[in-house]
């Protein structure tokens, strides 16, 4: 090595320039719906009225039968060691059985790994996939943390928008316009967040075999499987489109269909050698998920699905309130959700109109003003893509579902 090398390698001042906080996670977006929340929370808590439309959470208690089991594996010793980091075998059978039972498709424990929260499952997902550069096509209006995990992977997200003429679903044709060389994987949601869109069974084959045609992976999204509307069906990319072989990753959850998104406890299902690496790397990251929240999660998935089913009752006439309410303002417009527990609105046509004394030209503007106004909070479209669009949970109390949309009606109605 010579000195002028050796000079500049230890040089305090070039090391002074390297940034506080890695390139990588800095660049990580803070969680749009959970920042509505973190808002509306401390407003609230300040003692203001406010109506939370932001986050998406079951506003249900766990079912009792649940809550026992966890009472019931917090008093035993063994439950309070480490356990298998990829999970406790019996969960991970039960997890196996599930998804023959819903999505059709037929795995063994070898292919199961559970994981803290769906959201765990998707970063590792990608992060078991995805080397530096890979392409991922992420139909839009997408969940918020797609792009985010497939970027801390090395991957690019690109997206293919769908706009509500077409019920925010896209189609083959449009994801055929998106593919290059570097495209790896398709993500795929359905019933969706933010939308609530969900494919019918022949839309779901139509791109599973596109993808399968292309020789991509499927990352399929299925933690609403439980919640349609209408009659609707879920459909599960993983069994209509068996061409698709093995490349197809599931992840999933106990969150929405059993009112447990405090316990953490999500999976994802694949080929036996991908689920080997996200274990491996889980071992690493975060070992086994919470013992307690795992025996609560098996007596879930091994029980009854009278609880959603229920929920799925409150949910569906909250549903038609909301999207009642919300199109009966001139200047919105909000297809029929068929899944999940969003409304997502179209709000483009309010933007750039005087409102409460200002004119908001985006999204994220008219839900500042929004809250600031009349103390409803809602998610503006650019947590999700294009600005243009409220997300709206309807996962909330029916009065207070009521009040919320009664104050949005009175104060978009003012817009001229
Ligand atoms: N996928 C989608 C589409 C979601 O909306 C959520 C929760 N908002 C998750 C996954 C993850 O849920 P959790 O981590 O709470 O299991």
């Amino acid at each position: 090595m010579n000195a002028t090398t050796d000079d500049s390698m230890r040089d305090d001042s070039t090391r002074q320039n390297l940034p506080r906080i890695s390139r990588r996670i800095a660049s990580i977006a803070e969680s749009a719906t959970l920042a509505v929340d973190a808002k509306a929370k401390a407003l609230k808590a300040s003692g203001r009225p406010v109506i939370g439309f932001g986050v998406g959470e079951p506003d249900f208690p766990t079912p009792d039968y649940i809550v026992q089991a966890a009472v019931d594996a917090a008093r035993q010793p063994r439950f309070h060691r480490y356990s298998p980091a990829g999970g406790l075998p019996d969960l991970k059978q039960a997890i196996a059985d599930k998804t023959l039972r819903d999505s059709g498709y037929s795995v063994d424990l070898a292919q199961v790994l559970v994981t803290n929260g769906g959201k765990q499952a998707v970063y590792q997902a990608f992060a078991g996939l995805l080397d530096p550069g890979d392409e991922v096509l992420v139909p839009s209006p997408f969940w918020t943390t797609y792009p985010e995990a497939i970027r801390l992977a090395g991957g690019v997200p690109v997206e293919v928008f769908a706009g509500p003429e077409q019920g925010y679903l896209v189609t083959p044709e449009q994801l055929d316009a998106a593919i290059t060389a570097r495209t790896k994987v398709l993500l795929f949601v359905s019933p969706s967040n933010p939308t609530g869109a969900v494919y019918g069974p022949d839309e779901v084959r139509r791109i599973g075999e596109w993808a399968a045609a292309h020789g991509l992976w499927v990352v399929t999204d299925e933690i609403y499987e439980h919640l349609t509307y209408d009659g609707v069906p879920f459909t599960s990319i993983a069994t209509a489109a068996p061409a698709l072989g093995d490349k197809v990753v599931i992840v999933n959850g106990v969150a929405k269909t059993y009112a447990m998104t405090g316990w953490r406890v999500g999976w994802m299902v694949g080929p036996k050698d991908l689920i080997k690496a996200a274990t491996n790397l889980q071992s690493h990251a975060t070992s086994n998920v919470a013992n307690v929240s795992q025996m609560a999660a098996l007596a879930a998935v091994s029980g009854p699905l009278t609880a959603v089913e229920e929920m799925k009752v409150a949910f569906d006439r909250r549903r038609r309130a909301m999207v009642g309410g919300l199109n009966a303002i001139d200047g919105v417009e909000c297809p029929t959700p068929h899944g999940a527990f969003y409304a997502y609105a179209d709000v483009r046509a309010l933007l750039g109109r005087k409102l409460g004394g200002s004119t908001p030209t985006t999204s994220a503007e008219l839900a500042t003003l929004i809250l600031e106004k009349v103390e409803v909070a809602v998610v503006p479209g650019e947590a999700f893509g294009p600005s243009g669009f409220l997300r709206l949970s309807y996962a909330l109390g029916d009065e207070d579902l009521a009040v919320g949309v009664g104050r949005l009606q009175e104060f978009l109605s003012s817009a001229g």
